[in-house]
């Protein structure tokens, strides 16, 4: 079968404190997926992805400081296709406007967002059946 001209897929992930350690459950379920993509992250998120699992990952600022700016830069500019977001609906963040703000840009240019981990499933696992199938594989 001829290699398909399928982009790869470029997503992002965040998770906020009390869901970190989902969040390496969940990429580490879809690791072998994930070391396919172009992947970006908040700071800390980014840095566990980075030691718990050996993904490849371009780290932003630490979501408190601009993290989640940095990735809705990145998102308006076209650059991400999918945002995996693990929020914490139980505890109030410093930087709640900006968490507002990626939601909305996600909203704004049509870019899938998932807030939670069964969501991050269907969307995952729909990502990695259509670029499997574009492959080839
Ligand atoms: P962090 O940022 O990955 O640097 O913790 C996430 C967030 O709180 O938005």
């Amino acid at each position: 079968m001829t290699k398909s001209t399928q982009p790869i897929p470029r997503i992002a992930l965040i998770a906020h404190d009390k869901k970190k350690d989902d969040m390496i459950k969940l990429a580490g379920e879809y690791r072998d997926f994930l070391q396919t993509c172009i992947l970006s992250a908040t700071g800390t998120t980014g840095g566990r992805l980075v030691n718990e699992l050996g993904l490849t990952v371009e780290r932003m600022h630490s979501g408190p400081v601009g993290g989640d700016l940095q990735i809705g830069a990145q998102l308006v500019n076209g650059q991400i296709d999918c945002v995996i977001f693990l929020r914490d609906p139980m505890t109030p963040q410093p930087h709640e406007p900006d968490i507002n703000a990626l939601v909305r840009a996600c909203d704004v240019h049509n870019i899938a967002c998932a807030t939670n981990v069964s969501t991050a499933h269907l969307v995952l696992s729909q990502l990695r059946g259509a670029y499997h199938a574009a492959i080839g594989k």
